[in-house]
């Protein structure tokens, strides 16, 4: 059993097909930097596969099972475990990465060569996005006809985790997952993901229910906020695996199915794991789209930001608190709520007029959650450039975004507490403060507390300029 994005043991079918008949199976997973090339994982995401890896080894371990690590390519650690082991079937998860694709055909064509049996099952995704086509056969580049397709299929129910393991006698060797150094050491940047999140399948399943017992009512209405608890935070598990997004849509449609109460929010919460699939399915039509605007337009875009901004963005110091207060939540827990995602994002793409690119790449190396699919569409989504995207025209203005999803200032008290003292009518705006009330609030603009980086208003007009550059095919509303 090759395990990959399905660090798990429950609703794991390539895991329960392995298991079956009381085969003995080795659990096997390799830390891969070499066939991801540019798609790595980032330093959050090390820290998280760390801490899952763990998990799942005291899992397996309490049915039976060792898991075996190995580091290095793909191709030679399975040719070589399969040699040691002299198993006659493969077992995995697909993985829908373009790197990831290739590399299971050829780990398919490795394993048909030396007589070996390949496995794969659909474990990440509840809809093939090969099977998912418009009436003409081709693929949607639009969410809602999408959601219209998918939402009345049934999603495959869930299946229970193995109760045994059965492992060969003699196992293959293992690597140490201390040595393989995925916790940062020098310095030790870490204490925020440790105080916010223990990866792992119990937890992953802990946090489910507490959404579905708390929030899910309100989901509709709260999923905005980012100053309360008010989604699930299921992100990382479910990139991780540790979760299957069938075992979230199932659990959350038995809950609220009969509840009048609660089934608003349902219906919004199995929409945004749809938006997940969405993602995947937009990566698998066109696997370009982590590299290249989907609208071929926006390769020509006029970016033009300096890197002292992009410092300024990614450090949270650009004098938009709410800004500020994203790129701060992001760099201390790994992770950002979406809708401060949304409004970092555009700041960066329209107001600092740098490449959706640069930002990605920020995100990549700092979310706990970062995921190729999600993160590629949803950058693409707010600069404009992509399939079912924000027109690029509609710019968010920080300071309306604060004061409409952070109305008593919580947010950013939280995580700007340099201004934490300015009363709410100025707390999204320091800018706009009288000198006294700064002095009250001991700060000095420029000192204490960045000014703006740019003028918004001026920054609209540059951006809506820049964008006017691009040449026809831009459909302007
Ligand atoms: P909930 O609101 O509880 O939603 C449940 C699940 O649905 C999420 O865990 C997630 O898997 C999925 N989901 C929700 N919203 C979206 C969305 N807009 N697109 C795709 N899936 C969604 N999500 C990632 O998982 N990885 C990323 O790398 C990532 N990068 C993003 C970058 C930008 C610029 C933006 C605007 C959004 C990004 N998202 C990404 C999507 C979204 O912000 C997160 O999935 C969400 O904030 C996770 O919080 P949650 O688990 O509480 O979500």
């Amino acid at each position: 059993m090759w395990f990959r994005q399905d660090l798990r043991l429950a609703d794991n079918p390539a895991l329960v097909h392995a298991c079956s008949s009381g085969n003995k199976v080795v659990a096997l997973f390799i830390l891969d930097d070499v066939s991801a090339a540019a798609w790595t994982m980032g330093s959050a995401s090390r820290w998280w596969l760390h801490h899952s890896l763990a998990s799942l080894a005291e899992d397996l371990d309490r049915r039976g099972a060792t898991l075996i690590l190995r580091r290095g390519s793909t191709r030679d650690v399975i040719k070589s475990v399969v040699a040691e082991t002299g198993a006659t079937r493969v077992f995995t998860s697909r993985c829908y990465e373009p790197w990831a694709r290739a590399l299971e055909t050829q780990v398919h064509d490795d394993l048909k060569a030396a007589g070996v049996t390949f496995k794969r099952f659909a474990g990440s995704l509840m809809f093939n996005p090969d099977w998912v086509r418009t009436k003409t056969n081709s693929a949607f580049k639009v969410f809602t006809p999408f959601w219209r397709a998918v939402s009345g299929t049934e999603v495959r129910t869930p299946i229970a985790a193995p109760d045994e393991i059965h492992q060969p006698a003699v196992l293959p060797r293992s690597e140490s997952l201390n040595a393989w150094d995925l916790l940062p050491t020098k310095p030790d940047w870490a204490g925020g993901l440790r105080d916010t999140w223990q990866p792992g399948e119990a937890q992953a399943v802990d946090r489910l229910d507490t959404f579905l017992d708390n929030a899910i009512g309100n989901y509709t209405d709260k999923r905005n906020r980012p100053d309360i608890v008010g989604t699930s935070r299921l992100s990382p598990y479910l990139h991780f695996g540790e979760i299957s997004p069938a075992t979230c849509w199932h659990r959350a449609r038995d809950i609220a199915k009969n509840d009048q109460k609660l089934s608003a929010g349902l219906e919004t919460f199995l929409k945004e794991l749809a938006w997940r699939e969405f993602s995947y399915y937009l990566l698998f039509h066109w696997p370009n789209m982590p590299e290249v605007s989907f609208r071929p337009e926006f390769e020509n875009f006029p970016w033009s930001g300096t890197d002292d901004q992009l410092r300024a963005w990614q450090s949270g110091q650009t004098g938009y608190p709410v800004v500020d207060a994203g790129m701060r939540e992001l760099w201390t827990t790994g992770w950002m709520h979406n809708r401060v995602r949304m409004v970092t994002a555009s700041f960066l793409i329209k107001h600092l007029l740098i490449s959706w690119r640069e930002g990605a790449a920020w995100f990549w190396d700092c979310l706990v959650d970062a995921d190729l699919a999600s993160n590629s569409a949803s950058w693409q989504w707010v600069a404009g450039s992509g399939a079912d995207a924000a027109p690029y025209f509609r710019i968010f203005n920080p300071q309306k975004q604060g004061e409409t999803f952070d109305p008593a200032g919580d947010y950013v008290r939280r995580w700007v507490p340099e201004i934490a003292k300015l009363p709410d009518k100025y707390l999204h705006a320091p800018w706009n403060a009288p000198p006294d009330i700064l002095a009250h609030a001991g700060i000095t603009l420029g000192k204490t507390y960045p000014r703006p980086i740019v003028d918004h208003t001026q920054a609209r007009a540059a951006a809506l300029a820049a964008f006017g550059t691009l040449k026809s095919g831009m459909a302007v509303e």
